[in-house]
């Protein structure tokens, strides 16, 4: 097999959120297909970076009083862990806020813009006066112009599903400072993705040499429509600043929006490889390069992979990608991803409750195919599937057989006539064990079809154990090389199926490697004329003792996991209307443990009397009634309640908070309201639900 090199990349992550379970479906896709390649003896990169640029980036740092940069540098470190923590093994995991990157998108720029790809085009979007900055679709808010569903985002309503401009939304606000937005024009830099050029570049590319799936080039088939038609418009590649991103080149004001930088972040993070190792950039993305090119991506972004991206390194003097293999979105338990069912489980979390990655990574991978279909997470059957295939069927095999090698025959697996004999019952029974056809799922990102037939051989293994009976011949001294010969066996096989597993269980086969006291597996090979005995391991190799490899699914473990993923959707992360000006939500206060939330003693509290205080401005005095007490508590919420309105309400109050001497006198407890930090946003108390009576605690 002639040796090839492979440049790989999996999609971008936005450095603005938690990688989640819906995002390693593609992480652990391509991780699983760049291993095999690896084991193979092939030359494979895999790259990725995190994509740091824009609007909301810009205004969560604002947010968290941090700048932009120290953000970017916060998430990387998570995405990072989290990442390596799936075992997801990046040749190198970079940022588009790099010096490499931006190089690029200005070259890419230049260069298109001399061939006269770039336009300029004023164009009329919504604006915040309050802020001073254009506003993204999604962070225009306002009433649904279909439905007049309240509160929905500038680009889709979520309570009917209407699609619109922002522009169409009844009543707009700015969902970064409440303001009402104004329409205001400026000139935004086009790429002409509709010039003649592009689109009959696109028309031969997207046909010839399957660099599509053909689903996608179907609908590729559909955005390009027929040969006298010209259906695709010019791509938006700038933003106005305040901005965090590359300012373009010679266009003070003006910066490259995402299309102009992230796609172009793979050649970045692959330039910063090539630097720290010494690798040719230019052999693998120069004009008529040899070498392969494949992106992974999730479907939502291929038109900007198939149309937008290729034309651009066309038209930039660079080689185009090899293929392009877009994959589904993730349901668990047959829904979209939930926060309140607690099934958008982060990746963190799954980590942290203790559960095996390579539990996940064997479950998508059962389920993955070459497909833009989506696939499901059934939470019962994971649990069922893991511990059926690999705990009962594969690891399995070790644990029956090793034992008696171990103790019995010092390690050693059989050698001379009885390894003959072995070799024979191998190709005798298991001559359907070939590499070839694995092989060839894997290649094909057929990854179900490679996992169903390792299992079947891992049933015919069990049943030859089953079969044999060693636990049956240890019973009679005078048959141990018998039992030698029959263990040794089942260790060979689960040998061969270890060498098929490993992409995608690195962690558990390299375990396995040092059991099996061998070097690191490699792909097994075949010709023609070779058996599958000449894949075993050598006669009378000696193996270590056996160690643990693999536990069971708790099904505990996964009731936990989706309760601690389980949110309540009462927090809103964004500014709800004001007719002043900027309201802005407090930032979450640092994470606090179970004890420390404990320490705090509420109590639900009738308020039996609420009274004016001589000379106070701000405070009411309340006597609370937590049922075994009475309280005096003066509450600084006079502004916002007559005291009339308060007697007889119920309320939560601290009940275990130091007393404190006020001028008006003692204030024994504190009771609690809502608001925003700014003035104006209104102070509103709490009343728990019918039934809740004075005394009982909060928790
Ligand atoms: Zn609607």
């Amino acid at each position: 097999m002639s040796k090839r090199k492979i440049l790989v990349t999996s999609a971008l992550p936005y450095a603005n959120g938690s990688i989640h379970l819906g995002h390693l479906v593609e992480y652990i896709q391509t991780d699983i297909w760049v291993r095999f390649l690896k084991m193979q003896g092939h030359e494979v990169h895999y790259v990725c970076a995190d994509d740091t640029h824009g609007t909301p980036i810009m205004l969560r740092a604002e947010k968290e009083g941090m700048t932009p940069e120290a953000l970017i540098a916060r998430v990387h470190s998570e995405h990072f862990n989290d990442f390596k923590g799936f075992h997801v093994h990046f040749d190198n995991f970079h940022t588009t806020h790099s010096t490499e990157t931006r190089q690029f998108s200005e070259d890419i720029y230049t260069k298109l813009k001399s061939a006269g790809f770039i336009v300029m085009r004023d164009i009329e979007q919504l604006y915040d006066p309050v802020k001073n900055m254009f506003l993204p679709d999604r962070f225009v808010k306002g009433e649904c112009p279909k439905c007049e569903a309240k509160d929905q985002y500038g680009d889709s309503c979520e309570a009917c599903g209407a699609a619109y401009a922002p522009t169409d939304l009844k009543n707009p606000y700015s969902a970064v400072s409440g303001a009402v937005p104004v329409k205001k024009s400026s000139e935004h830099f086009f790429f002409s993705l509709s010039d003649t050029r592009c689109v009959e570049f696109l028309r031969r590319w997207t046909r010839e040499a399957d660099h599509l799936q053909p689903e996608a080039a179907n609908k590729m088939h559909e955005w390009l429509g027929d040969a006298d038609e010209n259906k695709l418009s010019d791509w938006d590649i700038s933003r106005d600043a305040p901005y965090f991103g590359f300012e373009i080149p010679d266009a003070p004001g003006k910066y490259f929006y995402v299309w102009l930088d992230a796609p172009i972040g793979y050649m970045g993070s692959f330039k910063n490889l090539c630097d720290k190792s010494q690798l040719d950039f230019d052999a693998f993305w120069k004009k008529d390069s040899t070498t392969e090119l494949y992106h992974f991506i999730g479907k939502d972004i291929l038109y900007f992979h198939a149309l937008f991206w290729p034309a651009m390194l066309e038209h930039a003097g660079y080689r185009t990608p090899t293929k392009i293999f877009s994959h589904g979105f993730l349901t668990v338990n047959g829904e979209k991803m939930s926060k309140s069912r607690g099934t958008f489980i982060t990746a963190t979390s799954f980590l942290e409750q203790g559960l095996n990655p390579e539990w996940l990574r064997y479950y998508y991978a059962a389920k993955l195919n070459a497909s833009m279909e989506d696939i499901d997470l059934n939470l019962d059957d994971f649990t069922m599937r893991v511990n059926s295939d690999l705990v009962g069927k594969y690891v399995n095999i070790a644990s029956r057989c090793s034992g008696f090698i171990t103790k019995r025959f010092d390690g050693k697996l059989v050698d001379g006539d009885e390894y003959h004999q072995l070799q024979q019952m191998v190709d005798d029974r298991f001559s359907s064990w070939r590499p070839t056809a694995i092989e060839k799922a894997y290649e094909d990102r057929d990854f179900s079809v490679a996992v169903r037939a390792i299992m079947k051989y891992a049933d015919e293994a069990n049943e030859m154990i089953h079969e044999l009976a060693p636990w049956e011949i240890a019973k009679d001294t005078s048959r141990d090389k018998e039992l030698q010969r029959v263990c040794s066996l089942g260790i060979q096989l689960f040998y061969i199926l270890s060498c098929y597993l490993k992409p995608i269980l690195p962690e558990t086969v390299k375990q396995i490697e040092s059991f099996l006291n061998c070097e690191p597996l490699a792909w097994p090979t075949l010709t023609e004329a070779q058996p599958v005995s000449s894949l075993l391991l050598p006669a009378g190799h000696a193996i270590n003792s056996y160690k643990h490899l693999m536990t069971r699914i708790d099904a505990k473990k996964i009731e936990a996991l989706v309760t601690a993923n389980r949110r309540t959707l009462t927090a809103t992360t964004t500014a709800k209307p004001v007719n002043n000006a900027a309201a802005t939500i407090e930032s979450i206060a640092e994470t606090i443990g179970i004890d420390d939330f404990t320490k705090v003693d509420l109590r639900i509290a009738k308020i039996v009397n609420a009274e004016h205080v001589d000379g106070a401005k701000k405070l009411l005095k309340l006597t609370l009634d937590i049922g075994s007490e009475q309280r005096t508590v003066f509450a600084g919420i006079k502004a916002a309640y007559d005291p009339e309105q308060l007697k007889g309400r119920v309320t939560v109050m601290v009940a275990n908070l130091a007393p404190r001497q006020m001028k008006f006198g003692m204030s024994e407890g504190m009771v609690l309201a809502a608001s925003n930090s700014d003035a104006g946003s209104g102070l509103y108390i709490l009343s728990p639900d019918d039934g809740a009576l004075p005394g009982m605690r909060v928790k």
